[in-house]
């Protein structure tokens, strides 16, 4: 008994003992020192019984489960002791028996378990914020898987496109070669001839045989001179130069000159080329690029024939709404399904089989698309191999019945200009020539110049009514030329004539003191009409 004391007294645990209604008895001194009060201080503030004086409503269950089922039980329990300060305190009550087994005594062994407490709410704090932070790098993985799945995509994408652009590259690589190897024989079969009849006429007398040998030399001419056009027009679409000519075009005569220029070459291969001038039976009028036009529809029937062996081309157009529906069928070799968009790429010639390469640049189609989509329209094709091909295009339908003719100018009676002049500023001398028999029905009188320093002299003798300007001269220039006249006399006419059709070449001739422009080849309309235009009345 007096060890059980001394170990009360030196616990550090407060040690309570409570009757068997949970009245305190006794408490030991660690109780003082855990509670900062006395015995006497403690009771007289919370009274004596220790059901009574809880206040937690849980805590009192777990006291009176004590008395009743007799058992040891555990709690712990905030309290303020007497200085205020705020204590966690964990309680043993375990109750003590009297020899018939009734509940004699409950003793209480206290713990001050603030420390405890604060480390257990410190190292939740830590487990919330470790939780906080599992949260955040769960995100932040989410968020890095995301992205790198779609740096995965992108990457995959960009091979995708890098893999489509490389061939691309080689394939356009091979067209290109493809393209020189079929330009050198386009150009060197028509050259050829051309130098080897030439060489042959020479010699030659007999007449028909001359006019055989002159006319292969002409149609080389013309084959030369389209590739080049081609070209031209290919650079053209290229730098953005296409402009739009709008001229009044009567379908009718148009396909007339088309059925003229193609009927020979149809013939010779022994095929029926069928012209349909009007759609039902009224022919059209109406407001288009007209050389575009015509270029297109001269490809596809250059096209329906050269790869034509038997049967016939057919060339019709029907209106149907606001658009104008040209068609060239033809009865030859056709066109695999596969080929059918890629034979519009530039440079594009598709092997037939058992058919040996007919020439051609590959350009045709292109240009023709690009014509078509200028003019505003559609092109396609309709074909199965083997059984010919329907090429169809669409160009808007805009009626010019109505719009007066301004440009059809006849000149069956041509203005009399005997009462002018014209200057005529050319040093070559077979284009000086055209240009007096061209201008020799408007009875003008003509003045020569051959180049620019002889045009100002004669400017300033006789003063005449118009110049016609080549602008290319050796010696001074046709520009440097017209500048200084105009200083003379800035109410002159001056007409550039120019090499080529180019659209800057205007623009050019406009800046350089001259009123117009004149693009060789030049034709008697174009140049009646501009002369008239400047000094007629
Ligand atoms: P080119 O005629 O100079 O080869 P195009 O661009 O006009 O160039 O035509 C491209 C290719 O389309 C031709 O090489 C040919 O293979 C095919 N093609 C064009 N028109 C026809 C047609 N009427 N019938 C069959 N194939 C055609």
């Amino acid at each position: 008994m007096y060890r059980l004391s001394i170990v009360a007294e030196k616990t550090e645990n407060a040690i309570l003992l409570f009757d068997k209604r949970g009245n305190l008895m006794w408490v030991n001194k660690a109780f003082e020192r855990i509670y900062g009060c006395t015995y006497k201080e403690f009771t007289k503030k919370r009274g004596r019984n220790l059901i009574d004086s809880s206040q937690n409503p849980d805590i009192k269950l777990i006291i009176e489960k004590c008395y009743k089922e007799k058992i040891a039980v555990k709690y712990s329990v905030e309290n303020t002791v007497k200085s205020g300060k705020k204590i966690w305190i964990q309680t043993t009550l375990s109750p003590i028996f009297d020899a018939d087994n009734e509940i004699e005594m409950v003793v209480a062994i206290e713990s001050d378990i603030t420390r405890l407490k604060f480390a257990e709410s410190q190292i939740a704090e830590q487990l919330e914020q470790i939780k906080h932070q599992h949260e955040l790098l769960r995100k932040q993985n989410s968020e890095l898987l995301l992205y790198r799945n779609r740096l995965e995509d992108i990457v995959k994408e960009r091979t995708k496109e890098l893999e489509i652009a490389k061939n691309k590259a080689e394939e356009s690589d091979r067209l290109k070669s493809a393209f020189l190897a079929n330009m050198s024989h386009e150009i060197r079969t028509p050259l050829n001839a051309i130098i080897g009849f030439s060489d042959l006429l020479s010699n030659l007398k007999d007449k028909q045989r001359i006019d055989e040998y002159v006319h292969i030399i002409q149609q080389s001419g013309f084959r030369l001179l389209d590739l080049i056009n081609d070209i031209i027009d290919i650079s053209k679409i290229e730098a953005g130069q296409l402009k739009y000519h709008e001229d009044i075009v009567d379908i009718k005569k148009l396909l007339g000159e088309l059925y003229d220029f193609y009927k020979q070459r149809a013939k010779a291969k022994g095929i029926n080329l069928v012209v349909e001038k009007t759609s039902g039976s009224t022919s059209v009028t109406i407001l288009s690029d007209k050389l575009k036009l015509y270029q297109v529809l001269s490809n596809l029937i250059s096209n329906a024939i050269k790869f034509t062996d038997f049967g016939s081309v057919r060339v019709y157009y029907q209106i149907t709404g606001a658009f104008i529906e040209f068609h060239v069928q033809d009865t030859g070799i056709g066109i695999p399904k596969d080929k059918h968009k890629l034979i519009f790429d530039r440079f594009r010639q598709i092997e037939h089989l058992n058919r040996v390469n007919q020439g051609g640049t590959g350009l045709g189609l292109a240009l023709s698309k690009s014509f078509v989509e200028f003019l505003g329209g559609e092109i396609s094709v309709k074909s199965v191999s083997g059984k010919g091909a329907d090429f169809f295009f669409t160009i808007p339908y805009i009626p010019a019945d109505k719009i007066p003719v301004a440009q059809n100018m006849s000149f069956e009676n041509i203005a009399d200009l005997s009462s002018k002049t014209v200057l005529i500023a050319e040093d070559d001398e077979s284009n000086y020539i055209l240009l007096e028999v061209l201008l020799s029905e408007t009875k003008i009188k003509t003045l020569r110049a051959k180049d620019g320093a002889e045009a100002i002299k004669l400017y300033e003798k006789y003063r005449p009514d118009i110049i016609l300007m080549d602008v290319r001269m050796d010696g001074m220039d046709g520009y440097t030329a017209a500048k200084r006249i105009k200083m003379i006399n800035s109410n002159v006419p001056i007409i550039a004539q120019t090499a080529f059709a180019m659209e800057q070449d205007r623009e050019e001739a406009l800046k350089n003191a001259c009123d117009d422009y004149i693009a060789k080849p030049i034709t008697r309309d174009k140049l009646i009409g501009l002369i008239i235009k400047y000094i007629a009345g």
